[in-house]
């Protein structure tokens, strides 16, 4: 079991996350509503991968106090439930929260942008336009140095990631 962050930590955690659902909303309101197709119970994005030990954390804490199916889907994330919603949706981590925008980050070495965007939403052949983008690298920034306040004080690797099955596999 992962200790769960003070309260110090959580505060700013939860501040990081109103900042960014803020910012996706103001994206989508004004540039991409159309061009989403995310829906409850759309869940291609919904595959295993792994998080910061921050986010883990609280997210073993959020399922300390839910009910869960212990029907896994094949190929899904754990928490994906059989009705195709999430099962830790309020709690769910970042990389989540993001799903379905178009993610830039900036490679300050070639002086390049990367995007990395759903193809239901955003096609092949899509031009995107600054506009478009969502930019990941500071909120990431943020969250790694939380991260390394977290793991200061749990006494963890701030560099690993915990795999989202093997959260939901140390409460069972
Ligand atoms: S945590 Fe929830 S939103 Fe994130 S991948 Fe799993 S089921 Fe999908
Ligand atoms: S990111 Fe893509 S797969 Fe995920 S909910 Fe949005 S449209 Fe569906």
């Amino acid at each position: 079991m992962l200790p769960p962050p003070d309260a110090t930590l959580l505060t700013a955690y939860n501040n990081l996350i109103d900042e960014i659902e803020h910012r996706i909303q103001d994206l989508t309101r004004q540039r991409s509503p159309a061009l989403l197709h995310c829906h409850p119970g759309c869940s291609d994005c919904c595959i295993e991968f792994a998080v910061l030990p921050l986010e883990a954390a609280l997210l073993q804490d959020a399922l300390l106090h839910i009910k869960r199916s212990a029907i896994v889907q094949e190929n899904h994330c754990v928490f994906l439930l059989e009705n195709c919603h999430c099962s830790v949706y309020d709690r769910r981590p970042i990389l989540c929260r993001t799903q379905g925008l178009a993610l830039a980050y900036i490679d300050h070495e070639s002086g390049t942008i990367e995007v990395s965007a759903c193809p239901i939403n955003f096609q092949e052949e899509f031009c995107f336009e600054q506009d478009d983008l969502f930019f990941m690298d500071d909120f990431n920034g943020r969250l790694a140095v939380l991260n390394l306040q977290y793991c200061r004080q749990a006494g963890l690797q701030p560099d690993c990631r915990i795999a989202l099955s093997d959260i939901a596999g140390s409460l069972r």
